[in-house]
């Protein structure tokens, strides 16, 4: 019985992953990947190896959660190390511990080797520090769905808007007109600044900055294909002054 490795592979330049994972990349028998892992990492993966992509894009479902965790429950049985290579960090909207749960379940030792999340790095990419003293003192991860659900009748501000804090949203990218509203019905001023990164941290990175009221607007028109992030807060207009990173893709803004 081999082990099972829960990796995170960054976010997408493929040098942001960690020396550990990059280690077990170029042992490992068989590596399983989703869609959002750099194909540059895949490079790595030693000649020999099995390779399997279990990749979920919005919309199309290629295996069902319960059926990756099969998969890797099968390897561990003819492999002596099996990664599990996730974009980001495994347990960050990466469904790590459903896939920990189900190999601790069937008898399979795991380790969890993090990853840096895209929620960290790739707002580093765009410019925009996640706090700022003075300007930001606490940040919030949510997905999409989190800030579209319907709210209860009565509950104006949500437990995740505090006070001054940034908010990441992920997988935001289909509903960002939506998302915009619903942070403002939830007790945000319309200035908030807010950013769409597609990209992040890829030599095709771009970034789209805007304020609530208008960033659905500034996006109209500019086809987004990649996985894309939304920041919002006052951080976001720090950009101008800590910008970096050379976009490809990007127009200014
Ligand atoms: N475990 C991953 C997140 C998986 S959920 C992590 O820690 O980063 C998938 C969502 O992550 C995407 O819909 C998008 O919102 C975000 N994402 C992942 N990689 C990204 C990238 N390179 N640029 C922008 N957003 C990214």
């Amino acid at each position: 019985m081999g082990t099972v490795y829960l990796v995170g592979a960054g976010p997408g330049d493929p040098d942001l992953i960690t020396r550990k994972g990059a280690r077990l990349l170029k042992v490992a028998g068989a590596v399983v990947h989703d869609a959002l892992v750099s194909p540059k990492l895949l490079d790595e993966v030693s000649v020999g190896a099995e390779l399997h992509d279990v990749g979920r894009r919005a919309g199309t479902k290629r295996l069902e959660q319960s059926q990756v965790n099969e998969l890797l429950i099968e390897l561990a049985a003819s492999h002596e190390v099996v990664v599990r290579l996730k974009g980001g960090d495994p347990f960050v909207f990466g469904r790590g511990g459903e896939e920990a749960i189900a190999l601790k379940a069937a008898g399979v030792s795991f380790e969890v080797v993090p990853g840096v999340t895209s929620g960290v790095a790739v707002p580093a990419y765009a410019g925009i520090p996640l706090t700022h003293r003075g300007i930001a003192s606490s940040v919030t991860f949510l997905t999409g769905h989190q800030v579209t659900s319907p709210i209860a009748a009565g509950s104006e501000r949500t437990a995740w808007l505090i006070g001054d804090g940034t908010i990441v949203v992920f997988m935001g990218l289909l509903r960002v007109d939506a998302i915009a509203r619903g942070l403002v019905e939830r007790g945000l001023s319309p200035e908030t600044p807010a950013a769409l990164i597609e990209s992040g941290t890829y030599p095709s990175q771009r970034t789209v900055t805007g304020t609530l009221a208008d960033i659905g607007d500034r996006l109209r028109g500019i086809e987004v294909s990649g996985p894309a992030l939304i920041v919002v807060g006052e951080v976001v207009a720090l950009r101008d002054r800590i910008r970096w990173f050379q976009e490809e893709g990007g127009r200014p803004g």
